[in-house]
């Protein structure tokens, strides 16, 4: 199986639509540990940590990566940060977590719909690689 990296490097940047579609509107499975009317999380099929969940908007609205972020983005951006706090505190991360936003094939970005990584329960290493 092709590594994360190589996925990465694989990914074309573009707005086509991405698996993600698929998981917001339940044509392929995941488990979904937090839902409202604009923010989806769900586990991550390939977990880099024992908690990791990936949290987007249902609505891409050009977001494919934070790069593309506009002002019109800040409320969702915003919300997508308190998701994460959110879903840390059910998930029963009380030490702490990491989030991360991968963007662009150097910064390793696979899917092209912007998204947070939530990840928790061992502890994190710095630099990241
Ligand atoms: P990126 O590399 O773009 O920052 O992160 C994309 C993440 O999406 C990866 O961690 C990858 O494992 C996850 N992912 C890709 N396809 C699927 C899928 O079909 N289901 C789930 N649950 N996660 C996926």
């Amino acid at each position: 199986m092709a590594s994360e990296k190589d996925a990465a490097l694989a990914a074309v940047p573009n707005d086509n639509p991405t698996i993600f579609d698929k998981i917001i509107k339940k044509e392929i499975p995941s488990t979904v540990v937090y839902e409202d009317e604009k923010v989806l999380a769900f586990r991550d099929i390939n977990p880099q940590a024992p908690i990791h969940i990936i949290i987007i908007p249902k609505v891409r609205d050009g977001l494919t990566g934070l790069s593309k972020a506009e002002e019109r983005h800040v409320e969702i951006l915003g919300s997508l940060l308190y998701v994460a706090k959110v879903i840390a505190k059910q998930e029963g991360l009380e030490d702490g977590y990491r989030i991360v936003i991968n963007d662009g094939p150097s910064g390793c970005q696979s899917v092209y719909h912007i998204h947070v990584h939530l990840l928790g329960g061992r502890q994190m290493n710095w630099p990241p690689g």
